[in-house]
């Protein structure tokens, strides 16, 4: 088998040899099982979450730990609401929970840093808890050698790239729910898993300023999507896919490793 980033290939023996280096950089991707609409599947924010570590690692020689493949709440003003089935996910507390046990395991175990790929909105607040009671129980203080970074992958589009996926303009990242973001990333890392022939096209869902709980289910598009996906395509999704970790592998290296220049190089081809 080639040499895989994803610990869950590795043998405990060679991960050490990673350990023991002092240079350790894990990554943890964190997703969802949630409804994307008839056309993507319900793990898709844990695919791309995924995918987006697998391409980081191999870029700065960093390791993928398994995904943490539930999310938090899906909120009908970002995810279509947690009340359509196929939506499953953790509560606040048992995410903060992860992430806390997580950041604790590996920091202890002498990764050097810790970074959080997340693809599911309503993930970020609760992984930013979950970070920081880790390194209150640990005693870790600014300045220190080990340190956690968190961030959400759409973070990192470019308005460049914004401007040539969204010709007719961009809807915002909250609704782009099983949108042309998610479903062109799919079509080019994971066609297979898209059904493009069940996509239905229609107007962006229109919904208030405020939060109302229990939700008014009527509110979410029967589709569960927020925006539509039509005009999704592969080459949208190299593109976006390519300009992210290009962007994500530079912010990381130069925040992180002792030597970004040299670990940066992009792959051949
Ligand atoms: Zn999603
Ligand atoms: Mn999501």
């Amino acid at each position: 088998m080639d040499k895989s980033v994803f610990l869950e290939d590795m043998d405990a023996f060679t991960y050490r040899e990673a350990l023991a280096s002092g240079e350790a950089v894990v990554l943890i991707p964190v997703g969802s099982l949630e409804q994307h609409g008839p056309h993507l599947p319900l793990g898709t924010d844990s695919v791309l979450s995924c995918r987006f570590a697998e391409g980081v690692a191999t870029r700065l020689g960093a390791l993928v730990a398994q995904p943490v493949a539930y999310g938090y709440k899906s909120q009908q003003k970002s995810g279509g609401g947690n009340h359509l089935p196929g939506t499953t996910s953790l509560d606040g507390t048992t995410l903060i929970g992860v992430a806390r046990n997580l950041v604790k395991s590996f920091l202890n175990q002498g990764v050097r840093h810790v970074v959080f790929i997340n693809g599911h909105f309503e993930n970020y607040q609760f992984l930013y808890e979950g970070i920081d009671l880790a390194l209150e129980d640990l005693g870790i203080k600014s300045g220190a050698e080990q340190s956690v970074l968190l961030l959400s992958y759409w973070d990192f589009v470019s308005q460049d790239t914004l401007t040539q996926v969204y010709p007719a303009g961009f809807p915002g990242w909250d609704i782009e729910h099983g949108g042309v973001l998610e479903t062109s990333l799919m079509l080019h890392l994971e066609p297979a898993r898209v059904a493009m022939d069940r996509l239905v096209d229609g107007p962006a869902a229109v919904l208030p300023r405020f939060d109302r709980l229990p939700v008014v289910p009527e509110r979410t598009p029967a589709t569960g999507c927020l925006s539509s996906a039509a005009g999704s395509s592969a080459a949208k999704g190299s593109l976006l896919y390519g300009q992210v970790i290009d962007d994500l592998a530079a912010d990381i290296a130069s925040e992180l490793l002792r030597e970004p220049a040299a670990a940066a190089v992009p792959l051949a081809g």
